[in-house]
């Protein structure tokens, strides 16, 4: 059995590791438009903030990797068509055009920092850098630049925020909503890390929608919102990012988004093509609604589920909690699940709690605040997002299997956890509130 998969980032990559697993005598080829493969999209991001030194240390993955393991790949190999009954894939390489086949197909093409409602956001001046080459240029970009608009408040735009104010550049902030990080915190919750950003000297402009950029090389670029322009240096397009699927053929089936649609098995409307990561949407909770989640896990997690259904159906997706986490403006914040503001959409009537718990049981403790937000009939926990000064982001992953084992506030009250006064407190953070009386729910009188 030949398998493509069209693509080699976290889906694609993580794709064909599993199904060598699956089929150890398959024959797998990855291909890559980009000369390198396993560039992490925010690389830059990691130089920016001292954590590489160099861009070529963003990689995740090494080509010996993939080698030991006999997965084939050709990079510089960029897919221009494909055709679902000859089974064939077109691809220019090196200026030649070359023409593979399949049996099973994967594509896994990602998506681009793209925005089609802003004219002039494909311009030279308006650095995107979710691969390698887009960010070397950036870098030396950004060097030169004193003033910087960023346009989206969103995981991207705010850590470009903070990084580059943190070098002492003049940030411009754009966001369309009225507070930043929207998708996954309630204003409650990012109030305090907006504030630090204000602190900054960011001049925020919120509830503003940009319309047009205007640059002509090595000049100041404008950007315009409503009747205001802003000058700067340069911009950054930190908005959500869009598929990259020009070379489908007919027989695929889109969303309206220009998404690929695909059914818990990430199978397409063509038999024996499945796709795979920033390509789809991806169902949230357990029923049929999706949405378009671009983020790592669902990447790589979606990439096995494929590999595990190649032959046939076995392996269903569980849907996607828009789990993430970084580091802020000195916060560590993270979420996952529902918001309270999303929550009015859900259909069903949903609850929030606050709650303040120490990290320790030692005299100087820190503490971590938390936003539950749960079912207020059944008490199944549906979304969690927590804010501390110190590192508590790996405790999102253990909210975020509860969310995905349906356990109710009161499981998790039951929730086993290590005690040892140096590292936790009465109280484990993640497990919910003991003290009934001040949870309205709970308080039977
Ligand atoms: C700046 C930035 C920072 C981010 N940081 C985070 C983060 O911290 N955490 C997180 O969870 N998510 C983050 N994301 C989102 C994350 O990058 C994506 O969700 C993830 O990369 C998706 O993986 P993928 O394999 O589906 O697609 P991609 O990473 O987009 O990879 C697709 C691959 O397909 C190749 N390709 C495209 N078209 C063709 C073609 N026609 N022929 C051949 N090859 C092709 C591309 O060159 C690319 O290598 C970030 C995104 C950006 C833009």
């Amino acid at each position: 059995m030949k398998v493509v998969i069209i693509g080699a980032s976290y889906a694609g990559i993580a794709a064909a590791l599993e199904v060598r697993k699956k089929q150890p005598d398959a024959e797998i080829v990855l291909l890559e438009k980009q000369a390198t493969l396993g560039y992490i999209p925010n690389g830059l991001h990691l130089y920016w903030g001292n954590e590489i030194n160099d861009l070529n240390a963003a990689y995740f993955i090494k080509k010996e990797q993939l080698e030991k393991q006999h997965v084939q790949y050709c990079l510089e190999a960029a897919v221009e068509k494909m055709n679902t009954v000859n089974k064939t894939v077109i691809y220019l390489w090196h200026g030649q055009e070359k023409m593979t086949t399949y049996d099973k197909l994967i594509i896994a093409t990602g998506s681009s920092q793209l925005s089609q409602k802003i004219s002039g956001s494909g311009g030279e001046s308006v650095l995107k850098y979710k691969r390698h080459s887009e960010a070397v240029t950036a870098l030396t970009k950004m060097e030169m630049s004193q003033s910087v608009t960023i346009i989206g408040a969103g995981q991207v735009g705010v850590e470009a925020a903070y990084l580059l104010s943190k070098q002492q550049k003049q940030v411009t902030l754009i966001e369309s909503m009225d507070y930043v990080l929207f998708k996954y915190f309630d204003k409650d919750m990012i109030f305090p890390v907006q504030e630090k950003m204000i602190e900054a000297g960011i001049d925020m402009q919120l509830n503003q929608t940009v319309s047009a950029i205007k640059a002509e090389a090595d000049l100041p670029v404008t950007v315009q919102f409503g009747n205001e322009t802003v000058v700067s240096d340069t911009v950054i397009l930190g908005v959500n990012v869009r598929p990259n699927l020009s070379f489908l053929d007919e027989h695929i089936q889109l969303h309206m988004d220009r998404t690929i649609a695909v059914d818990r098995y990430m199978r397409t409307s063509v038999e024996g093509v499945f796709a795979v990561g920033d390509c789809i949407q991806l169902n949230v909770g357990e029923g049929n609604e999706t949405e378009y989640i671009p983020l790592v896990n669902n990447a790589v997690r979606t990439g096995i589920v494929a590999a595990a259904n190649l032959i046939k159906p076995k392996t269903a997706f569980v849907g996607s909690l828009r789990t993430i986490g970084t580091f802020l403006f000195g916060y560590y914040i993270a979420s996952t699940g529902m918001t309270e503001a999303e929550s009015v959409f859900s259909g069903r009537k949903v609850k929030a709690y606050h709650q303040e718990v120490r990290l320790t049981s030692l005299p100087d403790a820190d503490t971590v605040t938390i936003k539950w937000v749960y079912d207020a009939t059944s008490h199944v926990l549906l979304g969690a997002q927590l804010i501390s000064t110190s590192n508590i982001l790996e405790k999102i992953n253990t909210l975020a299997l509860a969310i995905q084992t349906n356990q109710t506030l009161e499981d998790l009250q039951q929730k086993e956890y290590f005690f040892h006064p140096s590292f936790s407190q009465l109280i484990s953070a993640t497990n919910f509130i003991s003290w009934q009386e001040v949870r309205d729910d709970g308080n039977e009188n």
